[in-house]
């Protein structure tokens, strides 16, 4: 038997299920799986996304058996509908889609009211007793075909969509105002200058043969799986190329046949908020993305779903509908057991449903739905927690407008808070310009009358977006919840000249360049620049965050440097400091200075002389941190970054220094010339300072013991744990360790009061994982330093690898950034085997990590299966690595890890 490529649903039949999203997609195994729960979809059939891959493999052929295959689904379809396919009696119409594993909104093609031509148009003109409607689906047809199949969609900003050029002469010719306005002579007559202009452009006739416009179409969707918006979208969101897209062709249903026909999107629970109400928009007379490409604000479907005065709800157009709808709607959330975002089309009063899928929504939305199904008994919490992506929560730490700063506000008008935040930048039109600006370091707002998928990169690049039109699932609003940023769509106040760089509102005239605020969470743009705060974090977050805590295995640190930090730390969650960077200690206000005088001190007296200066103020800043965390555990880190790093280079302020310190600017010249190295990364830093200058560390650890000492007289009993960075030998941690031990035991005796410490090493050096026993039967922790590890196990310096990184990245010599996330595959077994052999040697080892992969979800789910007993991040990935452990845990328990 030939392998099934094609796969049938509609009709009492459904040959695939939800489950089969790798090979239907989700729109095809949604499908599926509704035709299976017998709800009424239009009949038709998926080709696999196996088959996209094979395409590509076969440079972009077919194997024989696909064609059987797609001619049986054919006739699926027509026995269904009842029609025949180029029947010029009684046509069958079929749209032709794409559907990857993932939504991918508006990103790739799709063909509406195939298998229309010049002998089939009058079958349609009979059936639908409706003239105007069949040349209108026409017209669409052949402008659709030309632009996808054909390829005469514009590519640059600057060009115009030539169909849309016609289309708009054609209006001023007849003086129409809008597309509907349009008479069937009209329509007719575009049809044939569309034909005429194809034939012109493309010296080849649109082709008239319903099976040729279906090839063609099946081709056009596999072929934008390459297209260059279908990949900016999946480098975005990490979606590998092989994964393919599947077709789904379809039996077309009309939402415009006339006033009792409609379209909608809805969403079984606001998306923006969460609340369990069925909300959503359509539009009379309307086809699918009439609605989604914002072109006609769209009502909305029910009194939940109103946004201003002179609303029409579908509830009171169309009642029977509409409880039709709402019971569809409830048995699918039920099924589903989730928030399902739904397109449904009404042909001539009868419902039939597009799609559902998981609908996107804000973290915040996320959040509420995921607490309040498992108060309603759909879920549990470990599917609760699990829903929760860790990286969404990003988004829950955007600022919003210090309100204070808000009420002194220029408003310049009102649109619908389409994704919550606050943003404020420089204006921008186009999205390029929003990339470029970006790149130079601008804040912009990215400005337009409607967003399209070409814009997806200008949108990244921009912290919000404001559109003039289109409703809270146009494209903007979706796309943008989707990234987590603010945005404002359907603003009708504001009038936007492309040509002139500039937009109106509120009697003023705003220009590309000058800054505005827009509000998410409220949907007001405003004038210039307005403060922002960072956000509040309760309720749902505080409870979801809870469940997760209850189930997660390793703790969670932070990686702070100043009390403050701590402080921020603690409130997001953190369970201790992992890693505090003492360095970062250094440059603040006269301990430069002393720092500076240390460094350029001729012999060790000179050195001992600035250190004291200094050790006094780093009691202070130990005391503030151990104040700040009470009696979470502390991990302090001697010395470790180049010293001249605290040298200025230019010559001006070389010069500064020198006045500042009384020598001469030669001295200071010379001093950085003489610790100047070719890679300071991998020279003279971390335990290297410290064993030539051990007065250094002398300094910094009775500095945190006397600081010990102090909490413990005020009562707070802190347990220092010192770490000592960039070891590579045993050696180098035990001379270090016995200087650390020295200090305190000598303060234990002068203070007269005890402590308990710890003295543990960083893990960083490629040779230390290897000699790992050895060091854990000194030293009391390990911390994985996984920045400087991935540097020397990759050979990639820290400081210049973004100079190939990103071509590396691009070609796919790495699937991803591995200072970002850890390259678990090679550093990864360092990491393993340095825990294995670390705890061979001492059981009880306390192992974390404290590199920039603490915070990374993915990273983190690694450290979990290796048995970190923490991890440490900054502050503000806190509750991103508290969920993430939590994840981790639970997948751990059915052994289904996403990263093997
Ligand atoms: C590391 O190397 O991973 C680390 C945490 O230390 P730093 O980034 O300060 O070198
Ligand atoms: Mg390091």
């Amino acid at each position: 038997m030939s392998k099934k490529y094609v796969y049938k649903f509609g009709g009492g039949i459904a040959d695939g299920t939800a489950k089969m999203k790798n090979l239907l997609g989700g729109k095809g195994a949604n499908l599926a799986e509704m035709a299976g729960l017998g709800i009424p979809v239009p009949p038709g059939f998926t080709i696999t996304t196996e088959m996209c891959t094979v395409y590509y493999k076969m440079d972009r052929n077919y194997p024989s058996e696909l064609y059987d295959q797609v001619e049986e689904g054919i006739d699926h379809i027509e026995k269904v509908m009842g029609k025949k396919f180029n029947d010029p009696e009684n046509p069958l119409l079929i749209s032709v889609r794409s559907g990857a594993r993932v939504s991918m909104p508006g990103m790739m093609d799709t063909v509406l009211n195939l298998g229309l031509n010049d002998t089939t148009i009058q079958g349609l003109i009979k059936t639908s007793g409706n003239e105007r409607f069949a040349w209108d689906s026409y017209r669409r047809f052949v402008q659709m075909y030309g632009d996808v199949v054909m390829g005469l969609k514009p590519e640059r900003k600057e060009e115009e969509d030539p169909f849309e050029v016609i289309l708009h002469e054609k209006k001023v010719a007849v003086g129409a105002k809008y597309d509907t306005d349009l008479t069937t002579g009209d329509l007719k007559d575009l049809v044939s200058k569309f034909k005429a202009m194809i034939k012109e452009r493309k010296g080849q006739d649109f082709p008239e043969d319903p099976a040729e416009q279906l090839w063609g179409s099946i081709n056009a969707v596999f072929g934008s799986w390459m297209g260059a918006r279908a990949i900016t979208y999946r480098k975005l969101n990490n979606i590998p190329e092989d994964w393919g897209t599947a077709v789904n062709v379809q039996a077309m249903v009309f939402g415009n046949m006339g006033d009792d026909s409609a379209t909608g999107v809805a969403f079984t629970r606001d998306p923006a908020t969460g609340n369990n109400r069925f909300y959503g928009e359509y539009l009379v007379n309307a086809q699918g993305e009439d609605v989604v490409a914002g072109i006609r604000t769209p009502q909305p479907i029910n009194d939940a779903s109103i946004t201003g005065p002179g609303q029409v709800t579908l509830e009171s157009l169309m009642p029977k509908v509409y409880k039709q709808l709402e019971s569809i709607y409830q048995n699918l959330e039920k099924h589903y057991q989730d928030m399902q975002d739904i397109e449904f089309t009404i042909e001539k009063g009868r419902l039939w449903m597009l799609q559902t899928r998981n609908g996107k929504r804000t973290v915040q939305a996320a959040l509420k739905i995921a607490v309040d199904m498992v108060e309603e008994g759909l879920i549990d919490k470990k599917t609760a927690i699990l829903r929760i992506t860790p990286d969404q929560l990003d988004q829950l730490l955007h600022p919003m407008f210090d309100p204070a700063d808000k009420k002194k506000a220029n408003k310049l008008g009102k649109g619908l808070p389409a994704s919550p935040g606050a943003a404020t930048g420089k204006v921008v039109f186009h999205a390029d310009d929003a990339v470029e600006w970006a790149e130079k370091g601008e804040k912009v707002i990215l400005v337009r009358i409607e967003t399209s998928p070409e814009d997806i990169g200008g949108m990244n690049a921009a912290e919000g977006i404001l559109t003039a039109r289109g409703g809270r699932t146009s494209h903007a609003a979706v796309v943008a919840r989707g990234m987590g940023k603010c945005c404002v769509a359907g603003c009708a106040d504001i009038a936007i000249d492309y040509a002139k760089n500039q937009f109106a509102a509120a009697g003023q005239v705003i220009k590309a360049g000058d800054y505005i605020s827009i509000d998410g969470t409220s949907g007001e743009v405003f004038k210039d620049r307005i403060k922002t705060i960072p956000p509040q974090i309760t309720g749902y977050f505080g409870t979801l965050m809870s469940w997760a805590d209850s189930f997660r295995k390793m703790k969670v640190r932070a990686n702070a440097d100043i009390p403050s930090d701590a402080k921020k730390a603690v409130e997001m969650g953190a369970e201790g400091i992992g890693l505090c960077r003492t360095e970062h200690m250094f440059f603040e206000g006269d301990r430069i200075t002393a720092v500076r005088e240390m460094i350029l001190a001729g012999d060790e007296a000179g050195r001992r002389k600035a250190l004291a200066k200094l050790e006094p103020i780093q009691k202070e800043d130990f005391v503030g941190i151990f104040k700040a965390m009470g009696d979470r555990p502390v991990t302090i880190r001697l010395l470790d970054p180049p010293l001249h790093e605290f040298l200025p280079n230019e010559p001006a302020q070389q010069k500064e220094v020198a006045d500042d310190l009384g020598v001469s600017p030669e001295l200071i010249k010379e001093k950085v010339e003489a610790l100047h190295e070719l890679n300071p990364m991998l020279g003279f830093r971390g335990c290297r300072l410290g064993l030539i200058f051990p007065e250094i560390s002398e300094m910094q650890v009775r500095a945190i013991f006397s600081a010990t000492v102090e909490c413990h007289r005020n009562g707070l009993k802190v347990v220092p744990e010192v770490m000592i960075p960039l070891v590579g030998t045993v050696k180098e941690f035990t001379v270090l360790r016995d200087i650390t031990v020295a200090a305190a035991d000598e303060i234990m005796k002068s203070s007269g009061v005890k402590f308990d410490y710890l003295v543990g090493t960083m893990i960083e050096i490629p040779r230390a994982a290897l000699i790992a026993d050895q060091i854990a039967a000194e030293a009391q922790f390990f911390s994985f330093g996984t920045n400087d590890m991935t540097q020397m196990a990759f050979g990639y310096s820290r400081d210049d690898a973004g100079k190939f990184l990103g071509f590396y990245l691009e070609k796919g010599i790495l699937p991803s950034d591995p200072f970002q996330t850890l390259d678990q595959e090679g550093v990864g077994q360092l990491v393993q085997m340095g825990i294995e052999r670390g705890r061979s040697a001492r059981p009880n080892l306390k192992v974390g990590i404290c590199g920039e992969h603490g915070g990374d979800p993915a990273s983190v789910e690694f450290c979990h299966r290796v048995g970190m007993d923490y991890v440490s991040c900054s502050p503000f990935r806190v509750p991103l690595a508290r969920l993430a452990a939590a994840q981790a845990a639970l997948r751990g328990e059915v052994g289904e890890y996403t990263t093997a």
